[in-house]
């Protein structure tokens, strides 16, 4: 039987008969919600999963029982953390096929469900890796007394997995390790306990002590506020050696309107995962491109990140939005993502990226004098045995992308632009040109330059590169020529 609250239809108009399936953001949540579909077969293209924090607690929706191999149970609990918002699509499609006649898929491993599972969990394993050498923790005092801080900025919700790691090696410690995506805490014994991620403007804090400050500020919570005990527990004349006391007068004085904002805001889903994007899918694209109190930039990067105007999200890992100087007076526009750079989510991270820092380099210029971007933001590629390669993106897939384009030409406002090959350049003129037909000043849109060229990867597949390097060297002289 439907569970009310777990597999709630109803915020979402359904189409394909599709059903969505909202989930705390942990494996246990996702197992749980799994099992269920499973026993009333629904296969993945009729699921929308939903991540929200209103979810119920794991167990306590069914008592279903799916049969699948603890191998991938033990690759499933990697991938959860993984931050790609496909991921519980992608772990459902790989259960439905091992339970639904594939019981060997996982030994293929050049199915591309089974690589980019592996894919997800080897990232996953590296960023706990990186954590675990990487976490240096610093001695604070704190209004419960002496306890060990560390600040650490995990690429994926990582921290469920390295508490019992720490705990082990600081065994005696009381510390916690503050990160966006979560935070762990350890009283010397007891239970670990976790609370939800710092913001990123804790991350410009300029010393542990606005670290811990800011953290303090986070935890808060102001309608558990109880003055007298605070002050029974931690006397007024040890505040002033203690940072986050500071904070304390003026966050009791806002406490009661916290109080009332605590109340009134509604339950908020806290993102949109992948599976058959529901009709509804525009509209939050718009109110993330509407809502104002951030920067125009940073809601487009959201937008394109919950964008399915083509397919080309579904296989990739992730939108690669532009990035570079928000005001940049020349903007460089390539074709789309490579590898490295859907799995980074960075533009111009790969090999191609490295020659194109070279060749700035040279002309004594660095891409954060520059805004770079792609005419489309998702990877396309197609798998082979070994690796994901590069396929160039359709005129369909680039008419889909180009309002993101359009919308950062329009927040940069640059005076030059900088088309890396045809692709780039069709999406920023909106016609198809010749390369070779490019005239020695570009072309004039809209009292912009525009100045086409080769992409740095052709100079890295020419059969003579020392020609055609000197040819984009030539042109990016050119484009840099009295604006940097
Ligand atoms: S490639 Fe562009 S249009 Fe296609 S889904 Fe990605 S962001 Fe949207």
């Amino acid at each position: 039987m439907q569970q009310p609250g777990l597999f709630d239809s109803s915020p979402i108009p359904a189409r394909n008969h599709s059903t969505s399936v909202m989930i705390a953001p942990t494996f246990e949540s996702f197992r749980d919600a799994a099992r269920e579909m499973l026993r009333l077969n629904r296969s993945p293209d009729q699921i929308w999963w939903v991540e929200t924090d209103e979810a119920e607690p794991p167990g306590s929706a069914s008592t279903a029982q799916a049969r699948v191999s603890a191998q991938f149970v033990k690759i499933a609990q990697f991938v959860a953390c993984h931050a790609s918002p496909d991921r519980w699509t992608l772990l459902y499609r790989v259960l439905w096929r091992l339970t639904r006649g594939e019981p060997y898929l996982l030994a293929l491993s050049g199915d591309p469900d089974v690589a980019r599972m592996r894919r997800y969990e080897k990232m996953v394993r590296r960023d706990l890796h990186k954590m675990k050498a990487f976490v240096r923790f610093r001695q604070v005092s704190s209004v419960a007394g002496e306890r060990f801080v560390a600040w650490f900025e995990p690429d994926h919700a990582i921290v469920k997995l390295a508490g019992d790691f720490f705990v082990r090696r600081f065994t005696n410690m009381r510390f916690s390790v503050l990160t966006p995506v979560g935070c762990v805490h350890w009283e010397g014994e007891g239970q670990l306990v976790f609370t939800q991620g710092l913001s990123a403007a804790v991350k410009l804090a300029d010393s542990l002590d606005d670290l811990w400050k800011a953290y303090y500020e986070n935890i808060f919570n102001p309608a558990r506020v109880k003055v007298d005990a605070m002050r029974s527990e931690m006397p007024q004349k040890y505040w002033k050696n203690l940072p986050e006391a500071q904070l304390i007068p003026a966050l009791l004085l806002a406490a009661d309107a916290r109080t009332d904002q605590m109340i009134q805001a509604a339950p908020q889903v806290s993102v949109l995962n992948c599976g058959s994007p529901p009709e509804g899918y525009q509209t939050v694209l718009q109110r993330s491109v509407q809502d104002d109190s951030r920067p125009a930039l940073a809601r487009i990067a959201d937008a394109t990140r919950a964008c399915r105007a083509c397919e080309l999200w579904e296989p990739a890992s992730q939108a690669v939005p532009g990035e570079g100087t928000p005001k940049a007076r020349i903007m460089l526009v390539g074709e789309a993502p490579g590898d490295q750079e859907d799995l980074l989510g960075r533009p111009f991270v790969g090999p191609a990226g490295q020659l194109l820092d070279t060749l700035l380099a040279e002309l004594n210029a660095t891409r954060e004098m520059l805004y770079l971007t792609n005419a489309v933001k998702h990877f396309k590629f197609r798998v082979t045995a070994r690796r994901r390669l590069h396929q160039r993106p359709q005129a369909r897939e680039v008419a889909a992308c180009r309002n993101w384009l359009l919308q950062e030409i329009e927040v940069v406002n640059p005076q030059r632009i900088v088309c890396l090959g045809a692709t780039a350049a069709a999406a920023v003129l909106g016609h198809p040109i010749r390369l070779r037909d490019v005239p020695p000043l570009g072309f004039e849109l809209q009292g912009r330059q525009v100045m086409p060229t080769i992409h740095p990867a052709a100079v890295l597949r020419a059969a003579d590169p020392s020609s055609k390097r000197a040819h984009l060297r030539a042109d990016l002289q050119q484009a840099l020529l009295g604006l940097i």
